[in-house]
């Protein structure tokens, strides 16, 4: 439906004279998915919503021609039926701060022009021009940044492990195998601002000493690779990648690495075995990669929202990053807000926001004034969060003390009619699906927990498989292999935590 808008437009703006005036630019994600396709004029501010290929006709005539808003495709605030002309002041983005997402929908993202106009590969240049690659890694560890993917590790610190590891050859790969069901951050990035993800690359490839860089990318990422591909291609046409960048003597490229949709790729390890042709099983750790990685040499690996952070944390200081978020964790994070909220969408917020904010005041609250009973964060095995806990500030630390996780940013929000062991279930199945086989308790324990799973919600569980249940959950938790593994009970002992009372329906009452 966007292609057949962009298409009207040309049309249209042909039709009255003004296509050569007027430009017609394709963006990124503007976030707001619920309200989608959207369109934005600029410089008037006006941003429509839910705009359909035969609406173009009037917008053309009437706002382009004749300067009049074309008021019924505004955006109305549900809770005050106003109509918002301008972005900033719709209830969706109010409490939003974009860092990661600070180009998506709002420069074309396969112009380079674009990206420089709005200060792109200025970090880069200051980096190569002004710093040591110990300054470099000083500021991204004083930012207080830390690894967007999932397990929360000090940027700074992993580049600082790398940069000590001696070797001729080292590596940085970008991890963009976002594999959680219904996550579409890093996506979204990719398609929406992909020359932010190469300049901050470089400038890790420079800190740390390594001239090669890999994007570990889903294959099913078809739009996002075809943007990188253009990004790599104009930044080495305009000296961005390549030989003596910036007149020194640094040189760096990219090469992009098709994953085919394997979960546990997105474990380093994993990963980089993916990479180097073998199978997608993670090793034991140590060594990590920062000492022993890619083809053995020291490798830093971060995902790609982690790098979208860089090249404004080198331009603004360390200090304005460090400002905002909580105490251990700095800076903002995007996550992908779904399930039965009324905005769905991708969301930017400072870190220490609550998730009643993002649920109430960005997601709208819950579809159809049902009741809210849970939020599940951090993908398939992040833990489901009940009501007594909307007001807790999340942030790392805050969201593991509750029994759940940051993750990558999957954060799906569930009402009064969603069955916790349903959910609970569907959660298992996928990382029994998505298990790699190598280690036995994440191999067989899941399982052993997803047939107890099964006999509760077939009314046909006791009191012993509750036990069973929990204990399983705890031994799986402390002896598989990887994260996956070690976090795959989650969905299972929170449910259990919170709401007991249903496990306890389909136990006593046997339905
Ligand atoms: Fe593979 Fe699961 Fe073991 Fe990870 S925990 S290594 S996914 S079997």
């Amino acid at each position: 439906e966007s292609r057949d808008i962009i298409q009207k437009f040309h049309e249209e703006l042909e039709g009255v004279g003004y296509d050569k005036e007027v430009q017609v630019v394709k963006t990124g994600c503007f976030g707001f998915c619920e309200k989608g396709p959207i369109v934005k004029i600029h410089p008037d501010h006006v941003f429509y919503v839910e705009v359909k290929p035969q609406d173009i006709k009037e917008i053309v005539e009437e706002h382009v021609v004749k300067g009049r808003i074309v008021d019924r495709l505004l955006y109305k605030e549900p809770s005050n039926e106003k109509k918002i002309q301008e972005q900033e002041n719709i209830s969706f983005y109010h409490k939003q701060l974009r860092i990661a997402l600070r180009n998506c929908g709002f420069i074309n993202p396969e112009d380079i022009q674009e990206y420089i106009a709005e200060g792109g590969y200025l970090a880069l240049g200051k980096v190569l021009t002004q710093m040591t690659p110990e300054e470099v890694i000083g500021i991204v560890k004083d930012s207080g940044l830390r690894g967007r993917g999932g397990g929360g590790f000090p940027t700074g610190y992993k580049w600082e492990l790398t940069y000590r590891n001696k070797n001729d050859l080292k590596f940085i790969i970008c991890n963009a195998d976002e594999g959680d069901p219904g996550a579409f951050m890093d996506r979204s990035i990719l398609e929406g601002d992909p020359h932010s993800v190469l300049e901050a690359m470089a400038i890790a490839g420079y800190a740390i000493g390594a001239e090669k860089g890999y994007i570990y990318i889903r294959a099913e990422y078809p739009l996002a690779i075809h943007r990188l591909n253009i990004a790599i291609n104009q930044a080495t046409e305009y000296g961005f990648l390549g030989e003596k960048i910036f007149d020194s003597s640094f040189n760096f490229d990219i090469e992009l690495k098709y994953g085919a949709g394997a979960f546990v790729c997105g474990e380093e390890t994993a990963l980089i075995n993916s990479v180097e042709g073998g199978r997608g099983e993670p090793n034991a750790k140590p060594p990590f990669p920062a000492e022993s990685g890619l083809w053995d040499k020291p490798t830093c690996v971060n995902n790609v929202e982690t790098f979208a952070n860089i090249p404004q944390i080198i331009l603004k200081g360390p200090k304005w990053f460090n400002g905002i978020g909580t105490e251990k964790s700095k800076g903002t994070k995007v996550f992908a807000l779904a399930g039965k909220v009324n905005n769905v969408g991708l969301v930017e917020v400072p870190m220490g926001i609550t998730l009643r904010e993002i649920i109430y005041d960005i997601g709208g609250g819950i579809r159809e004034n049902h009741k809210f009973k849970a939020v599940q964060t951090g993908g398939p095995s992040g833990g489901c969060i009940p009501e007594d806990y909307l007001d807790t500030p999340i942030d790392y630390e805050t969201l593991k003390d509750i029994g759940s996780m940051m993750g990558s940013g999957g954060m799906i929000v569930m009402d009064e009619n969603d069955c916790m062991i349903n959910i609970a279930k569907f959660y298992l199945e996928f990382t029994e699906d998505e298990s790699c086989g190598k280690c036995t308790p994440c191999r067989i324990g899941n399982k052993r927990l997803h047939e107890i799973l099964v006999r509760i919600s077939n009314g046909k569980g006791t009191e012993d498989d509750l036990k069973n249940l929990k204990t399983l959950g705890k031994i799986i938790k402390d002896s598989s292999l990887c994260g996956l593994g070690q976090s795959s009970p989650n969905p299972i002992l929170s449910t259990m935590e919170y709401f007991p009372e249903e496990y306890h329906e389909h136990i006593f009452n046997k339905i």
